[in-house]
């Protein structure tokens, strides 16, 4: 097969579509006014700003007043669980840095998290988060999705007992958004984290759903943008681009997502093929374009270094992971094995990847992992 160039790593980043790019454009240059002034540049771009928010509320079944653009889904995040800062926090084991570096930061500050452990699919369950909530449970605190190994937790579920128990409710669905359907109000969200990068806006965008009359307070102190809670100059050109590729996302969820989970699913029977090797996650409940697989003998490092000369973008885990020394505390949390955790391997597949792709994908990596055994004489 002749050499490709192929990316399928988009749970890490995606590029910023053409016509994201196109409505983007103007605020760069003939619409560059700041919001907050009076004339009619800023009124532009006012406006501009108004009707992402519009967009993005519409397709997620928000009201236009509870969406508030931020950085990214790092910020949201943070953003989220500052409002349980010295009271009592439940997560999963499994969440993403953005919300563990936070809650550790926030123990010190004398906040009581607990670290819900999952099963050996990345699962924690309603009951469990039943379990965990006392009287002084401010806030539960579990992904939509993981952005490792894929797993879709039951945040319905969840989302109905933190209901019934009149505690808070956040879910970071920076992986969810555009594969999963999203309705907080129908799923009994309070909160809801996105992050623009990862659904063709770009990359230092995002925003926090926070449901009317949820007691939250400003991060950023400062001027009075976003409602009075969130400060600084907007970022126009990114939230238009944002709102955009949201409205974009949702209205394609259902199509994109079937076609990806089939070439999700010829990449995994492909790559299941290869001795020695085990799919981490659910099979069942798994992102539409997530596969993460872990061979044993090899380290992922020079498997993803051979896939990059033969032209194919992976990762080993997530991107924000990269330079830890540290195994995945995802892959460690589901207890896959010392012998294949170093070999782990992530493709995450878009509606942009082909089934030719996924061919050359199989084919390049059961080379490469056959090279690597027969070097270390496996
Ligand atoms: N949460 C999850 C699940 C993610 O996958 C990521 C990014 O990889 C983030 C949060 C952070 O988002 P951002 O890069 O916009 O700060």
């Amino acid at each position: 097969m002749e050499k490709k160039n192929i990316y399928a790593d988009y749970a890490a980043t995606s590029p910023v579509s053409e016509k994201v790019l196109r409505v983007m454009l103007p605020y760069f240059t003939e619409n560059f006014g700041n919001p907050s002034g009076v004339h009619r540049v800023s009124r532009t771009a006012a406006k501009a700003v108004a009707e992402a928010r519009r967009k993005i509320a519409s397709a997620i079944g928000a009201d236009f007043s509870e969406i508030y653009f931020t950085s990214g889904g790092t910020e949201a995040d943070n953003w989220a669980l500052s409002l349980a800062k010295g009271k009592k926090i439940v997560t999963a084991n499994v969440e993403h840095k953005a919300v563990l570096t936070c809650c550790k930061a926030l123990e010190k500050a004398g906040t009581v998290v607990t670290y819900l452990p999952v099963n050996r699919d990345g699962f924690v369950t309603a009951k469990q988060v039943e379990a965990a909530i006392d009287s002084e449970t401010a806030l539960v605190s579990v992904m939509y999705a993981n952005n490792e190994i894929g797993t879709v937790m039951p945040i319905e579920e969840i989302a109905e007992i933190c209901r019934k128990k009149g505690v808070l409710f956040h879910t970071d669905a920076v992986q969810a958004i555009g594969n999963l359907p999203v309705d907080v109000k129908r799923q009994k969200i309070d909160m809801l984290s996105c992050s623009g990068h990862k659904i063709g806006a770009p990359k230092g965008i995002g925003f926090l759903y926070v449901c009317k009359g949820t007691p939250i307070e400003s991060l950023i102190k400062g001027g009075n943008q976003e409602f009075g809670l969130r400060a600084g100059t907007e970022n126009v050109p990114a939230i238009v681009g944002l709102g955009e590729a949201l409205k974009l996302a949702c209205e394609n969820q259902k199509n994109n997502s079937e076609y990806v989970r089939e070439l999700r699913d010829k990449l995994i029977d492909g790559l299941l093929k290869i001795t020695d090797v085990r799919l981490n996650g659910s099979c069942e409940n798994r992102l539409c374009g997530n596969v993460n697989v872990s061979f044993s003998g090899v380290e992922s490092e020079a498997v993803l270094l051979m896939l990059d000369a033969e032209g194919i973008c992976a990762s080993g885990g997530s991107a924000c992971t990269t330079g830890d020394d540290e195994p995945s505390h995802v892959l460690t949390a589901i207890g896959v094995d010392k012998e294949y955790l170093n070999g782990t391997i992530r493709f995450t597949l878009s509606s942009m990847n082909t089934t030719d792709e996924i061919d050359y994908i199989i084919e390049k990596t059961s080379e490469i992992i056959k090279r690597l055994r027969k070097i270390r004489g496996i």
